[in-house]
């Protein structure tokens, strides 16, 4: 694989293990430009790093090394993990993202991600049901990768987890489908929510999984659909 350098100075000086290395969490850039990006991510005004960061033509530049301790996820949980900096690899894809103009994808860009991550998935053993996107890890605050990144395009090249249609029971009365809904994302591994009691900002998550799972009914409610690919991603 073609990778440039492009060395950041912020990350943990801390040297951290192949082993602790458990997650692979991607993000957009979601600013105007790619250079305002980079600058971004350089500068020490700001405290953001990340592992790579891909552009729209497909050229992967590496930031930090994938043993130091990259800022790019921020105050995060997911299983039983939080914080998840330290345990993870983080991707930035340039697109200007929801406040500047999202952009589709380019074909590039996740050709080479994909190539990216099956690199990393084979040498950090890094399961399948810990490829995120960054609102995954942090529902209450982020977006991104968002609504058009395409998740099953990467599980059909063995990255990440989508769905298989199988039968599943019906439940149409709505406050036994929420919580079953939600031991759903629970074990999946998504978090910040309350199994047995709902709250307003449940929306979050909601919306967060329809963008993963149902890029094209991100509604915040659960409807029959979303609470149906719940059911086919854990049975
Ligand atoms: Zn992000």
């Amino acid at each position: 694989m073609d990778i440039k350098r492009l060395n950041s100075l912020k990350f943990s000086k801390k040297t951290r293990k192949n082993k602790d290395i458990k997650l692979i969490i991607i993000h957009y850039t979601g600013m105007q430009s790619k250079i305002a990006s980079i600058k971004r991510l350089l500068s020490s005004k700001y405290k953001v790093s990340c592992h790579y960061l891909i552009d729209r033509q497909g050229k992967i530049f590496q930031m930090v090394d994938d043993t130091k301790v990259a800022w790019h996820a921020g105050k995060s949980k997911w299983k039983n993990l939080k914080n998840l900096n330290q345990n993870s690899i983080g991707i930035e894809l340039v697109n200007k993202g929801h406040d500047f103009g999202y952009q589709k994808f380019s074909n590039f860009q996740i050709t080479n991600l994909i190539k990216l991550c099956q690199n990393l998935k084979k040498k950090y053993n890094v399961k399948n049901s810990n490829i995120l996107g960054h609102s995954d890890v942090a529902p209450m605050r982020k977006k991104d990768p968002g609504e058009k990144f395409p998740w099953k395009r990467l599980k059909d090249k063995k990255i990440g987890i989508w769905y298989k249609k199988t039968r599943v029971k019906k439940i149409t009365e709505k406050d036994r489908m929420e919580k079953l809904f939600f031991s759903n994302l629970h074990k999946i591994g998504y978090r910040y929510f309350n199994k047995n009691k709902r709250s307003k900002k449940d929306i979050f998550i909601i919306k967060t999984f329809q963008r993963r799972f149902i890029p094209k009914n991100v509604t915040g409610m659960v409807d029959q659909k979303t609470f149906k690919i719940s059911q086919f991603l854990t049975n």
